[in-house]
């Protein structure tokens, strides 16, 4: 594996492996390597040739008092995981050399931008967009993975591949849960043991609604409503939002039809947390997802 920093060593290295007949799998993260990090990077090294993984804490993504500072970070540790994943390229590139000048160009995808988490993020979705569009445009054609746990960030980057007529390949990987069930994520490091108990209410809420929805309820308000009653009854959390929209627009519905996501969104101590169930409907009968659970713990 080699780390490259620069933007142009990158573009150069892909090139020169397109040139040679290889395929490309992009990664983008923003490390403290987990499960969820090595699922997309084995999907990524079991479709595609050349593996890269973009680390890179992007600054523009994190609002006014968010946890840019404190977000956490492992440079060694995600080196490690990357390689031991058969990962070949690391891009780790520091701030000056993603914004090397005060950017004043920005990818606002419209609508799908509105709800969930851009309702208490208004800019959040606007950094994403952006530092994905540089990725993509730095790689160039590629199949690129992302979390189906982000959900409504897989929307957004479908959206804006589609309509910028980007040369990539958007492929969502399913969500990984730890054995109590909470979504991996990198903020699970700022919970409590306390903390971590409580905030397995989220996956518990959802998987109380696949129930009833195998049980035949199709009312989006009652379906909600149960989740967020679960959640709220739950010491030490604080409920964000529970809703039900549509997976591709992320426009809210009235009836479970469709491909759509129910997403929860949560404050546990310090975290701010989110999950989703993925669910489809065909001629009546409901699929859902709750992704996949691991039980391995990283080092
Ligand atoms: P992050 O480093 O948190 O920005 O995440 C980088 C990528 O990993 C994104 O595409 C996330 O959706 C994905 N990811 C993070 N956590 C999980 C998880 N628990 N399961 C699946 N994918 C995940």
């Amino acid at each position: 594996m080699i780390t490259l920093t620069d933007v142009d060593a990158l573009r150069r290295r892909c090139d020169d492996a397109r040139r040679d007949g290889h395929t490309v799998g992009l990664v983008p993260t923003m490390g403290k390597f987990h499960e969820g990090h090595r699922a997309l990077m084995r999907a990524a090294r079991a479709d595609t040739d050349l593996v890269v993984v973009s680390l890179f804490v992007n600054p523009t993504q994190f609002g006014a008092g968010e946890d840019l500072a404190g977000y956490p970070r492992d440079p060694d540790g995600d080196a490690a995981v990357a390689a031991a994943e058969g990962v070949d390229v690391l891009f780790s590139p520091g701030v000056d050399a993603m914004y090397p000048d005060a950017p004043r160009t920005t990818v606002h995808v419209e609508g799908l931008t509105a709800r969930l988490c851009g309702a208490s993020r208004p800019t959040h979705f606007d950094g994403v967009a952006t530092v994905v569009t540089k990725l993509f445009s730095i790689v160039g054609p590629c199949r690129a993975y992302f979390g189906r746990k982000d959900a409504q960030q897989l929307a957004v980057v479908r959206r804006l591949t589609t309509d910028l007529n980007l040369p990539v390949t958007v492929v969502g990987v399913p969500l990984v849960r730890d054995a109590d069930g909470l979504a991996r994520s990198s903020r699970n490091t700022y919970l409590t043991d306390q903390q971590r108990r409580a905030a397995t209410v989220l996956s518990r809420a959802l998987r109380d609604a696949a129930d009833a929805l195998h049980d035949g309820e199709r009312d989006a308000a009652t379906v909600v409503a149960a989740v967020a009653a679960t959640i709220d009854a739950e010491p030490g959390v604080r409920l964000d939002y529970a809703e039900l929209v549509d997976a591709a627009t992320v426009e809210p519905a009235a009836r479970v039809d469709g491909d759509q996501i129910l997403a929860v969104a949560a404050h546990v101590g310090p975290a701010r947390l989110i999950d989703n169930l993925g669910i489809t409907t065909h001629d009546g009968a409901v699929e859902t997802d709750l992704g996949v659970v691991v039980e391995e713990q990283l080092a």
